[in-house]
Protein backbone atom coordinates (compact mmCIF):
# COMPACT_ATOMS: atom_id res chain seq x y z
CA UNK A 1 0.00 0.00 0.00
CA UNK A 2 1.39 3.52 -0.82
CA UNK A 3 1.18 6.37 1.35
CA UNK A 4 -2.21 7.49 -0.48
CA UNK A 5 -4.17 4.31 0.92
CA UNK A 6 -2.75 5.14 4.75
CA UNK A 7 -4.46 7.27 7.32
CA UNK A 8 -1.68 8.48 9.78
CA UNK A 9 -3.11 8.33 13.64
CA UNK A 10 -2.03 8.44 17.45
CA UNK A 11 -3.64 5.94 18.73
CA UNK A 12 -3.02 3.90 22.07
CA UNK A 13 -3.40 0.52 22.93
CA UNK A 14 -3.74 -0.22 26.90
CA UNK A 15 -3.59 -3.50 28.53
CA UNK A 16 -4.16 -4.72 32.41
CA UNK A 17 -1.08 -6.14 34.33
CA UNK A 18 -0.46 -8.72 36.56
CA UNK A 19 1.79 -7.20 38.56
CA UNK A 20 4.73 -9.15 41.58
CA UNK A 21 4.65 -6.87 45.04
CA UNK A 22 7.92 -6.47 43.93
CA UNK A 23 7.40 -4.64 40.72
CA UNK A 24 4.17 -2.92 42.39
CA UNK A 25 6.29 -1.38 44.86
CA UNK A 26 9.12 -0.07 42.15
CA UNK A 27 6.24 1.48 40.26
CA UNK A 28 4.87 3.25 43.28
CA UNK A 29 8.17 4.43 44.25
CA UNK A 30 8.44 5.77 40.38
CA UNK A 31 4.98 7.52 40.53
CA UNK A 32 5.83 9.10 44.37
CA UNK A 33 9.60 9.99 42.58
CA UNK A 34 7.49 12.08 39.72
CA UNK A 35 5.31 13.74 42.15
CA UNK A 36 8.26 14.32 44.02
CA UNK A 37 9.99 16.16 41.07
CA UNK A 38 6.26 18.39 40.51
CA UNK A 39 5.83 19.37 44.06
CA UNK A 40 9.30 20.35 44.21
CA UNK A 41 9.10 22.54 41.10
CA UNK A 42 5.72 23.91 41.54
CA UNK A 43 7.01 25.14 45.15
CA UNK A 44 9.94 26.86 44.08
CA UNK A 45 7.83 28.64 41.38
CA UNK A 46 5.65 29.50 43.84
CA UNK A 47 8.10 30.92 46.09
CA UNK A 48 9.46 33.42 43.10
CA UNK A 49 6.51 34.31 42.22
CA UNK A 50 5.30 35.09 45.90
CA UNK A 51 8.82 36.86 46.51
CA UNK A 52 8.20 39.67 43.27
CA UNK A 53 5.09 40.30 44.47
CA UNK A 54 6.06 41.02 47.88
CA UNK A 55 8.98 43.49 46.16
CA UNK A 56 6.26 45.25 43.77
CA UNK A 57 4.36 45.57 47.26
CA UNK A 58 7.46 47.47 48.57
CA UNK A 59 7.98 49.92 45.73
CA UNK A 60 10.71 48.35 44.16
CA UNK A 61 11.47 49.32 40.85
CA UNK A 62 10.71 46.07 38.07
CA UNK A 63 14.22 46.05 36.48
CA UNK A 64 15.57 45.12 39.90
CA UNK A 65 13.03 42.51 41.26
CA UNK A 66 13.91 38.66 41.85
CA UNK A 67 14.64 37.10 38.81
CA UNK A 68 11.82 35.14 37.21
CA UNK A 69 12.76 31.12 36.35
CA UNK A 70 12.00 28.69 33.42
CA UNK A 71 8.53 27.54 33.35
CA UNK A 72 9.31 25.07 30.25
CA UNK A 73 10.34 21.69 30.27
CA UNK A 74 14.02 22.00 29.74
CA UNK A 75 14.50 24.62 32.08
CA UNK A 76 12.79 22.88 34.96
CA UNK A 77 14.44 19.67 34.24
CA UNK A 78 17.90 21.98 34.37
CA UNK A 79 16.60 23.19 37.92
CA UNK A 80 15.86 19.29 38.63
CA UNK A 81 19.51 18.00 38.05
CA UNK A 82 21.44 20.93 39.93
CA UNK A 83 19.07 20.06 42.84
CA UNK A 84 18.25 16.46 43.12
CA UNK A 85 21.52 15.61 45.15
CA UNK A 86 19.98 18.11 47.73
CA UNK A 87 16.31 17.93 47.65
CA UNK A 88 16.35 13.57 46.65
CA UNK A 89 19.34 12.18 47.80
CA UNK A 90 17.84 8.87 46.72
CA UNK A 91 17.19 10.07 43.08
CA UNK A 92 19.89 7.42 41.46
CA UNK A 93 17.07 4.43 42.85
CA UNK A 94 14.43 5.30 40.16
CA UNK A 95 14.19 6.21 36.60
CA UNK A 96 14.81 9.81 35.08
CA UNK A 97 11.65 9.46 33.37
CA UNK A 98 9.65 9.26 36.71
CA UNK A 99 11.06 13.15 37.25
CA UNK A 100 10.43 13.94 33.81
CA UNK A 101 6.91 12.75 33.92
CA UNK A 102 6.43 15.34 37.16
CA UNK A 103 8.08 18.34 35.22
CA UNK A 104 6.45 17.89 32.62
CA UNK A 105 3.12 17.84 33.68
CA UNK A 106 4.01 20.89 35.81
CA UNK A 107 5.58 22.64 32.51
CA UNK A 108 2.09 21.70 30.87
CA UNK A 109 -0.04 22.97 34.03
CA UNK A 110 1.77 26.02 33.79
CA UNK A 111 1.31 26.33 30.33
CA UNK A 112 -1.91 25.97 30.32
CA UNK A 113 -3.07 28.60 32.90
CA UNK A 114 -0.85 31.18 31.44
CA UNK A 115 -2.58 30.68 28.00
CA UNK A 116 -6.01 30.48 29.40
CA UNK A 117 -5.25 33.70 31.68
CA UNK A 118 -4.19 35.17 27.95
CA UNK A 119 -6.86 34.15 26.14
CA UNK A 120 -4.82 31.67 23.99
CA UNK A 121 -6.81 28.52 25.38
CA UNK A 122 -10.39 27.84 24.89
CA UNK A 123 -12.68 26.44 26.97
CA UNK A 124 -13.03 26.69 30.77
CA UNK A 125 -10.16 29.09 32.51
CA UNK A 126 -7.41 26.69 33.59
CA UNK A 127 -6.35 27.10 37.47
CA UNK A 128 -3.05 27.53 38.85
CA UNK A 129 -1.14 23.89 39.61
CA UNK A 130 -2.17 22.62 42.66
CA UNK A 131 0.52 20.22 45.09
CA UNK A 132 0.34 16.50 44.36
CA UNK A 133 -0.86 14.96 47.08
CA UNK A 134 -0.17 10.73 47.77
CA UNK A 135 -3.54 10.02 48.45
CA UNK A 136 -5.47 11.83 45.55
CA UNK A 137 -2.87 11.68 42.65
CA UNK A 138 -3.54 9.08 40.26
CA UNK A 139 0.16 7.18 40.45
CA UNK A 140 1.71 7.01 36.92
CA UNK A 141 4.97 7.15 35.33
CA UNK A 142 5.97 7.69 31.25
CA UNK A 143 8.51 6.55 29.83
CA UNK A 144 9.53 8.13 26.20
CA UNK A 145 13.29 6.77 25.90
CA UNK A 146 14.67 3.46 26.43
CA UNK A 147 13.41 0.17 25.95
CA UNK A 148 10.35 -0.54 25.51
CA UNK A 149 9.25 -3.43 24.12
CA UNK A 150 6.15 -6.16 23.42
CA UNK A 151 7.56 -9.50 24.19
CA UNK A 152 7.71 -12.32 21.40
CA UNK A 153 5.51 -14.07 23.53
CA UNK A 154 3.19 -11.26 23.64
CA UNK A 155 2.09 -11.78 27.08
CA UNK A 156 4.97 -9.83 28.74
CA UNK A 157 6.43 -6.01 27.94
CA UNK A 158 9.56 -4.65 28.79
CA UNK A 159 9.79 -1.17 30.14
CA UNK A 160 13.29 0.89 31.51
CA UNK A 161 13.93 0.05 35.12
CA UNK A 162 10.66 -2.17 35.45
CA UNK A 163 12.35 -4.91 33.51
CA UNK A 164 9.55 -7.44 32.23
CA UNK A 165 5.93 -7.24 33.07
CA UNK A 166 3.27 -9.51 33.08
CA UNK A 167 0.05 -8.48 30.90
CA UNK A 168 -3.39 -9.23 31.54
CA UNK A 169 -4.43 -10.49 28.05
CA UNK A 170 -1.88 -10.84 25.16
CA UNK A 171 -0.75 -7.75 23.27
CA UNK A 172 -1.06 -8.98 19.77
CA UNK A 173 -2.73 -6.74 18.22
CA UNK A 174 -0.76 -3.96 18.98
CA UNK A 175 2.83 -6.62 18.09
CA UNK A 176 1.66 -7.22 14.90
CA UNK A 177 1.26 -3.93 13.88
CA UNK A 178 4.88 -3.15 15.59
CA UNK A 179 6.30 -6.34 13.46
CA UNK A 180 4.85 -5.09 10.40
CA UNK A 181 6.04 -1.37 10.60
CA UNK A 182 2.58 0.75 10.38
CA UNK A 183 3.00 1.24 14.34
CA UNK A 184 5.91 2.96 16.53
CA UNK A 185 5.92 2.97 19.83
CA UNK A 186 6.05 6.48 21.00
CA UNK A 187 5.71 6.22 24.67
CA UNK A 188 4.64 4.22 27.37
CA UNK A 189 2.75 5.21 30.35
CA UNK A 190 2.17 2.92 33.71
CA UNK A 191 -0.63 3.87 36.04
CA UNK A 192 -3.18 2.70 38.20
CA UNK A 193 -7.22 3.11 37.54
CA UNK A 194 -9.76 1.53 39.71
CA UNK A 195 -7.35 -0.59 41.78
CA UNK A 196 -5.49 -1.75 39.18
CA UNK A 197 -2.54 -1.33 37.10
CA UNK A 198 -2.40 -0.65 33.33
CA UNK A 199 0.08 0.13 30.26
CA UNK A 200 -0.86 2.62 27.78
CA UNK A 201 1.57 2.68 24.52
CA UNK A 202 1.01 5.99 22.74
CA UNK A 203 1.81 4.78 19.04
CA UNK A 204 1.66 6.40 15.69
CA UNK A 205 -0.30 4.38 13.49
CA UNK A 206 -0.80 3.83 9.93
CA UNK A 207 -4.42 2.63 9.24
CA UNK A 208 -5.63 1.41 5.87
CA UNK A 209 -8.21 4.00 4.83
CA UNK A 210 -11.49 2.78 4.25
CA UNK A 211 -15.18 3.46 3.74
CA UNK A 212 -18.48 2.92 5.60
CA UNK A 213 -20.75 0.43 4.59
CA UNK A 214 -22.96 2.87 3.32
CA UNK A 215 -20.79 6.17 2.03
CA UNK A 216 -23.82 7.72 0.75
CA UNK A 217 -25.88 7.46 3.67
CA UNK A 218 -26.43 9.90 6.38
CA UNK A 219 -27.66 9.46 10.09
CA UNK A 220 -29.30 11.90 12.42
CA UNK A 221 -28.34 10.81 15.73
CA UNK A 222 -31.02 12.26 18.74
CA UNK A 223 -29.23 11.63 22.07
CA UNK A 224 -31.36 11.74 25.31
CA UNK A 225 -31.95 10.37 28.43
CA UNK A 226 -35.08 7.92 27.76
CA UNK A 227 -33.25 6.50 25.23
CA UNK A 228 -29.49 6.85 24.75
CA UNK A 229 -29.42 8.00 21.11
CA UNK A 230 -32.54 7.69 18.56
CA UNK A 231 -31.35 7.52 15.09
CA UNK A 232 -33.28 8.41 12.19
CA UNK A 233 -33.81 4.83 10.84
CA UNK A 234 -35.98 4.51 13.62
CA UNK A 235 -33.40 2.77 15.38
CA UNK A 236 -33.17 3.64 19.28
CA UNK A 237 -30.08 2.38 20.92
CA UNK A 238 -31.43 1.90 24.84
CA UNK A 239 -30.09 3.80 28.09
CA UNK A 240 -28.54 1.08 29.90
CA UNK A 241 -28.47 3.31 32.97
CA UNK A 242 -25.17 1.27 34.18
CA UNK A 243 -24.94 3.77 37.19
CA UNK A 244 -28.58 3.29 38.18
CA UNK A 245 -28.32 -0.16 38.09
CA UNK A 246 -25.01 -0.03 40.17
CA UNK A 247 -26.26 2.47 42.83
CA UNK A 248 -28.15 0.63 45.49
CA UNK A 249 -24.93 -1.58 45.64
CA UNK A 250 -22.21 1.34 45.79
CA UNK A 251 -24.80 3.03 48.49
CA UNK A 252 -24.51 -0.43 50.77
CA UNK A 253 -21.02 -0.34 50.31
CA UNK A 254 -20.49 3.28 51.13
CA UNK A 255 -22.74 2.82 54.03
CA UNK A 256 -20.36 -0.16 55.05
CA UNK A 257 -17.54 2.12 54.60
CA UNK A 258 -18.61 5.19 56.91
CA UNK A 259 -19.18 2.50 59.90
CA UNK A 260 -15.65 1.52 59.95
CA UNK A 261 -12.54 3.37 60.99
CA UNK A 262 -11.34 5.72 58.88
CA UNK A 263 -8.14 8.04 58.40
CA UNK A 264 -7.93 10.80 60.09
CA UNK A 265 -5.72 13.24 59.67
CA UNK A 266 -6.09 15.64 62.50
CA UNK A 267 -5.73 12.68 65.08
CA UNK A 268 -3.23 10.83 62.68
CA UNK A 269 -5.60 7.96 63.02
CA UNK A 270 -4.40 5.41 59.84
CA UNK A 271 -6.89 3.40 58.05
CA UNK A 272 -8.25 0.31 60.23
CA UNK A 273 -8.04 -3.07 57.66
CA UNK A 274 -11.53 -3.38 57.02
CA UNK A 275 -12.14 -0.03 55.95
CA UNK A 276 -9.13 -0.40 53.74
CA UNK A 277 -10.53 -3.27 52.20
CA UNK A 278 -13.96 -2.16 51.71
CA UNK A 279 -12.81 1.08 50.24
CA UNK A 280 -11.14 -1.43 47.73
CA UNK A 281 -14.38 -2.64 46.56
CA UNK A 282 -15.74 0.15 46.49
CA UNK A 283 -13.06 1.63 44.08
CA UNK A 284 -13.99 -1.63 42.14
CA UNK A 285 -17.75 -1.41 42.30
CA UNK A 286 -17.16 2.14 40.68
CA UNK A 287 -14.76 0.97 37.89
CA UNK A 288 -16.72 -2.07 37.09
CA UNK A 289 -19.46 0.75 36.30
CA UNK A 290 -16.86 2.94 34.10
CA UNK A 291 -16.07 -0.18 32.68
CA UNK A 292 -19.28 -1.22 31.16
CA UNK A 293 -20.13 2.46 30.09
CA UNK A 294 -17.34 2.52 28.19
CA UNK A 295 -17.83 -1.11 26.16
CA UNK A 296 -21.20 0.23 25.30
CA UNK A 297 -20.45 3.87 24.02
CA UNK A 298 -17.52 2.13 21.71
CA UNK A 299 -19.95 -0.03 20.29
CA UNK A 300 -22.21 2.31 19.98
CA UNK A 301 -20.03 4.97 18.04
CA UNK A 302 -18.04 1.85 16.01
CA UNK A 303 -21.55 0.45 14.61
CA UNK A 304 -22.39 4.27 13.24
CA UNK A 305 -18.43 5.34 12.33
CA UNK A 306 -18.26 2.19 9.94
CA UNK A 307 -22.25 2.01 9.11
CA UNK A 308 -23.06 5.85 7.61
CA UNK A 309 -20.61 8.17 5.37
CA UNK A 310 -22.61 10.84 6.98
CA UNK A 311 -23.09 11.04 10.53
CA UNK A 312 -25.68 13.96 12.05
CA UNK A 313 -25.69 14.75 16.36
CA UNK A 314 -27.12 18.28 17.84
CA UNK A 315 -24.03 19.99 19.74
CA UNK A 316 -25.56 19.53 23.16
CA UNK A 317 -24.20 22.10 25.83
CA UNK A 318 -23.38 19.54 28.36
CA UNK A 319 -21.35 21.67 30.52
CA UNK A 320 -24.60 23.64 31.30
CA UNK A 321 -26.89 20.70 31.49
CA UNK A 322 -24.72 19.05 33.92
CA UNK A 323 -25.64 22.41 36.48
CA UNK A 324 -28.85 21.13 36.73
CA UNK A 325 -28.42 18.75 39.66
CA UNK A 326 -31.38 16.34 39.32
CA UNK A 327 -29.79 15.28 36.00
CA UNK A 328 -26.22 15.71 36.41
CA UNK A 329 -25.89 11.98 37.82
CA UNK A 330 -28.25 10.55 34.66
CA UNK A 331 -26.62 12.93 32.11
CA UNK A 332 -22.66 11.80 33.57
CA UNK A 333 -23.94 8.31 32.95
CA UNK A 334 -25.15 8.33 29.59
CA UNK A 335 -21.43 10.11 28.44
CA UNK A 336 -22.83 12.13 25.61
CA UNK A 337 -19.52 14.19 25.79
CA UNK A 338 -17.64 10.73 25.27
CA UNK A 339 -20.23 9.86 21.94
CA UNK A 340 -18.95 12.90 20.46
CA UNK A 341 -16.08 12.70 21.16
CA UNK A 342 -15.43 9.10 20.01
CA UNK A 343 -17.53 9.63 16.88
CA UNK A 344 -14.86 12.96 15.72
CA UNK A 345 -12.12 10.38 15.80
CA UNK A 346 -14.13 7.26 14.82
CA UNK A 347 -15.33 8.89 11.66
CA UNK A 348 -11.86 10.01 10.53
CA UNK A 349 -10.63 6.53 11.18
CA UNK A 350 -13.57 4.92 8.97
CA UNK A 351 -13.68 7.42 6.30
CA UNK A 352 -16.81 9.27 7.19
CA UNK A 353 -17.35 12.52 8.28
CA UNK A 354 -19.12 14.19 11.50
CA UNK A 355 -21.34 16.93 11.40
CA UNK A 356 -22.44 18.98 14.35
CA UNK A 357 -25.49 21.42 14.06
CA UNK A 358 -25.87 24.30 16.14
CA UNK A 359 -26.77 24.55 19.68
CA UNK A 360 -29.92 26.71 18.54
CA UNK A 361 -31.12 24.43 16.01
CA UNK A 362 -34.15 23.41 16.83
CA UNK A 363 -34.47 19.89 15.79
CA UNK A 364 -37.34 18.68 18.13
CA UNK A 365 -39.70 21.55 17.27
CA UNK A 366 -39.34 21.08 13.47
CA UNK A 367 -41.94 18.85 11.32
CA UNK A 368 -39.49 16.64 9.58
CA UNK A 369 -42.51 16.07 6.82
CA UNK A 370 -43.09 20.38 6.07
CA UNK A 371 -40.91 22.08 7.37
CA UNK A 372 -43.06 23.90 9.75
CA UNK A 373 -41.49 25.10 13.14
CA UNK A 374 -43.60 24.83 16.64
CA UNK A 375 -42.76 27.62 18.94
CA UNK A 376 -43.86 25.51 21.71
CA UNK A 377 -42.94 22.29 22.49
CA UNK A 378 -43.24 20.79 26.05
CA UNK A 379 -40.52 18.08 26.87
CA UNK A 380 -43.31 15.71 28.44
CA UNK A 381 -44.93 15.62 24.36
CA UNK A 382 -43.39 12.32 23.27
CA UNK A 383 -45.14 12.14 20.33
CA UNK A 384 -44.77 15.16 17.33
CA UNK A 385 -47.92 15.75 15.85
CA UNK A 386 -47.61 18.87 12.80
CA UNK A 387 -50.86 20.87 12.72
CA UNK A 388 -49.62 21.63 8.69
CA UNK A 389 -49.51 18.78 7.39
CA UNK A 390 -50.74 15.80 9.88
CA UNK A 391 -47.33 14.26 10.54
CA UNK A 392 -47.11 11.88 13.61
CA UNK A 393 -43.82 10.73 14.76
CA UNK A 394 -42.35 10.12 17.20
CA UNK A 395 -41.00 13.07 18.95
CA UNK A 396 -37.20 11.77 19.35
CA UNK A 397 -37.48 10.09 15.59
CA UNK A 398 -38.79 13.05 14.21
CA UNK A 399 -35.49 15.32 15.53
CA UNK A 400 -33.17 12.47 14.20
CA UNK A 401 -34.73 12.68 10.66
CA UNK A 402 -34.32 16.69 11.10
CA UNK A 403 -30.40 16.17 11.74
CA UNK A 404 -30.13 13.88 8.72
CA UNK A 405 -32.09 16.20 6.62
CA UNK A 406 -29.27 18.52 7.44
CA UNK A 407 -26.31 16.61 5.90
CA UNK A 408 -27.46 17.56 2.42
CA UNK A 409 -27.60 20.88 2.78
CA UNK A 410 -23.88 20.55 3.83
CA UNK A 411 -22.00 20.73 0.87
CA UNK A 412 -18.53 18.67 0.32
CA UNK A 413 -17.09 16.16 1.88
CA UNK A 414 -14.32 14.64 4.19
CA UNK A 415 -14.49 15.65 7.93
CA UNK A 416 -12.26 19.06 7.06
CA UNK A 417 -16.06 20.51 6.17
CA UNK A 418 -16.27 21.16 10.23
CA UNK A 419 -13.83 20.87 12.85
CA UNK A 420 -15.08 18.42 15.37
CA UNK A 421 -15.38 20.82 18.28
CA UNK A 422 -16.62 23.68 16.63
CA UNK A 423 -20.81 24.14 16.02
CA UNK A 424 -21.29 24.29 12.46
CA UNK A 425 -22.18 28.22 11.97
CA UNK A 426 -23.98 28.06 8.68
CA UNK A 427 -26.56 25.96 9.92
CA UNK A 428 -29.61 26.83 8.33
CA UNK A 429 -32.76 27.91 9.90
CA UNK A 430 -36.40 26.08 8.10
CA UNK A 431 -38.22 28.59 10.26
CA UNK A 432 -37.71 32.26 11.36
CA UNK A 433 -35.35 33.18 13.86
CA UNK A 434 -36.89 33.94 16.71
CA UNK A 435 -36.35 36.87 19.76
CA UNK A 436 -32.61 37.11 19.79
CA UNK A 437 -31.07 36.92 23.15
CA UNK A 438 -30.24 40.43 24.37
CA UNK A 439 -25.79 40.91 24.52
CA UNK A 440 -24.35 40.45 27.99
CA UNK A 441 -27.37 38.24 29.36
CA UNK A 442 -25.10 34.92 28.64
CA UNK A 443 -21.32 35.74 28.73
CA UNK A 444 -18.52 32.97 27.21
CA UNK A 445 -18.34 29.56 29.14
CA UNK A 446 -21.23 30.64 30.95
CA UNK A 447 -24.36 29.91 28.62
CA UNK A 448 -25.50 27.72 30.56
CA UNK A 449 -29.00 25.99 29.98
CA UNK A 450 -30.57 25.23 26.70
CA UNK A 451 -32.92 28.63 26.35
CA UNK A 452 -36.61 27.88 27.16
CA UNK A 453 -38.88 26.46 24.54
CA UNK A 454 -39.77 28.94 21.78
CA UNK A 455 -36.76 30.81 21.71
CA UNK A 456 -33.35 30.72 20.05
CA UNK A 457 -30.52 32.72 21.43
CA UNK A 458 -27.84 35.13 19.73
CA UNK A 459 -25.91 33.13 17.65
CA UNK A 460 -22.79 34.69 18.44
CA UNK A 461 -23.09 32.09 20.90
CA UNK A 462 -22.50 29.14 19.30
CA UNK A 463 -18.60 29.80 19.03
CA UNK A 464 -18.72 29.97 22.76
CA UNK A 465 -17.98 26.08 23.40
ZN1 LIG B 1 -45.56 19.14 9.03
Amino acid sequence: MGHRDRLSVIQSYRFALYLSPVQERALVGHAGAARKAYNWGLKRIKAVMDQRAAERSYGIPEGQLTATIGWSLPALRRAWNVAKPVVAPWWRDYSKEAYNTGLDALARGLRNWADSRSGKRAGRPAGFPRFKSRRRSTPAVRFTTGTIRIEHDRKHVTLPRLGRLKLHESARKLARRVEAGTARILSATVRRDGGRWYVSFTCEVERAKCTPACPDAAVGVDLGLQHLAVLSTGDVVPNPGHLDTAIGKLRRISRGLSRKVGPDRRTRRDASKRWCRNQTVLGRAHARVANLRRDGLHKLTTTLATGYGTIVVEDLNVAGMLRNRRLARRISDAGFAEIRRQLTYKTRWYGGRLLVADRWYPSSKTCSGCGTVKTKLALSERTFTCTTCGLILDRDVNAAQNLAALAATVAGSGSETLNGRGADRKTPHPGPVAVKRLPGTATVGKTGTVPPQGRTSNHVLTSAT
